[in-house]
């Protein structure tokens, strides 16, 4: 897949309209509705401010939460406009459709230098099914498609890929910076490459594993999905997480990881427990584990290892916790994988979703080169998958 896409810097969006795909997907109050962290608005102002400044005029559009097709006011973006225009310090627009007679109005109507934001693109079913009419009439607004919006690439969405059929598409500065970072670690990376999956299950993660065997110098295992492998391997796991049905796939991935030469780690001794509770005390235990037990955490010995591991890597990407680092008492192995990273000296990539929180929630997010932003979608970039909002982007 072709990751070198051009970006707003080469289009001259001066007195044109451009359809901005942005991440709202904001949490908020489940009660007041209020907007808990703002982290993705923030994120968003870098290409709203540069197509702004450089004379755009820019209808913003996004998804939030899943209504499925239906009008929920309970979703609807306005407190994101109301927040979007405190953060550019300038009015929001605010269209009460999407495609229907306000948005079309305003759209019309809409000034070089002025935002305009569509109320929740999954309000019609035809953003999600990719709708040909609705992804025209979304177009058919604008005059440039910027797609600025990673969390959402890896879906064909009227909004995200749909809307690239009749206009030209670029990236922003968001979506620049993972193609750039994440594409560059898979296509072309500093070596020693060292991947480091965790995470719950084998299952999730077997295409990563596929295509990161044909790149890596090295893959690291931890979390729930390592006693999958240990099983394969012939150790007792205990109670901990199995998925019976990969065993033959581990013990395939195992063969093929020693036939190419690629180094694959696996713990050596873990941080157990007698219930899947915070409250739960941990129990060290090296090989096998006892059959009241399950592996909860990776222990001191296969943290020095995978620490040691990580010494000296050109590039390190990671998806998925070592452990249960939810509850404290079994955070220790994610901390400590973090910190790794932290000081390994190497481009350091960490996949969205729970690695990405747990790095945040331990304090290391400012020592990481790059952080995704898009869980699902960075986890089929690493997968190798084309994406479909990016492969709608034109070519550099
Ligand atoms: P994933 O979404 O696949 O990245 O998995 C993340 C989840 O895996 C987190 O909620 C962790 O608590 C969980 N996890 C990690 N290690 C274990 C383990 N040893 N046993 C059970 N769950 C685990």
């Amino acid at each position: 897949m072709n990751y070198n896409k051009k970006t707003v810097y080469d289009v001259d969006v001066k007195g044109k309209k451009v359809l901005l795909r942005c991440d709202f997907n904001v949490p908020q109050n489940k009660e007041t509705g209020e907007i808990t962290s703002d982290k993705r608005i923030v994120a968003a102002i870098p290409t709203i401010k540069y197509l702004l400044d450089n004379g755009a005029a820019v209808i913003a559009c996004s998804h939030l939460g899943k209504p499925k097709g239906e009008w929920k006011t309970k979703l609807t973006l306005a407190p994101v406009a109301e927040r979007l225009a405190q953060l550019l310090g300038q009015d929001v627009i605010f269209a009460k459709d999407i495609i229907g007679e306000d948005a079309q109005a305003k759209a019309a109507a809409l000034q070089p230098g002025q935002i305009l934001l569509l109320e929740n693109l999954r309000f019609d079913i035809r953003e999600e099914k990719n709708g040909a009419d609705f992804a025209k009439a979304l177009a058919d607004m604008a005059e440039i498609f910027v797609s600025d919006a990673f969390g959402t690439v890896h879906r064909a969405h009227a909004s995200t890929a749909g809307v690239a059929a009749y206009l030209p598409a670029y990236s922003g500065l968001l979506v620049d910076k993972e193609l750039s970072i994440m594409g560059k670690a898979l296509d072309d990376p500093k070596r020693p490459f060292v991947a480091v999956l965790g995470g719950a299950k084998v299952s999730d993660k077997i295409n990563v594993i596929n295509n990161l065997l044909e790149k890596a110098d090295t893959i690291i295992i931890g979390g729930g999905m390592a006693y999958t492998f240990k099983k394969a391997q012939g150790y007792e796991i205990g109670t901990s997480l199995l998925e019976a049905d990969r065993i033959d796939y581990a013990n395939d991935m195992i063969a093929k990881a020693a036939a190419k030469g690629v180094k694959f780690l696996l713990p050596v001794d873990n941080y157990c427990a007698a219930e899947f509770s915070a409250d739960a005390e941990p129990v060290l235990v090296e090989g096998n584990i006892p059959e009241n037990l399950m592996g909860m955490d990776i222990g001191p010995k296969t943290v020095a290892l995978f620490t040691e591991a990580v010494k000296g890597a050109g590039t390190i990407v990671w998806n998925g916790p070592m452990g249960v680092f939810e509850f404290d008492k079994f955070a220790g192995g994610t901390k400590a994988m973090a910190k790794a990273l932290a000081e390994s000296g190497a481009v350091t990539i960490v996949g969205g979703g729970d690695s990405a929180a747990a790095v945040e929630k331990l304090g290391f997010a400012d020592k990481i080169t790059h952080i995704s932003t898009g869980g699902g979608a960075s986890l089929e970039f690493l997968e190798g998958k084309e994406l479909p909002g990016v492969a709608c982007l034109q070519d550099k």
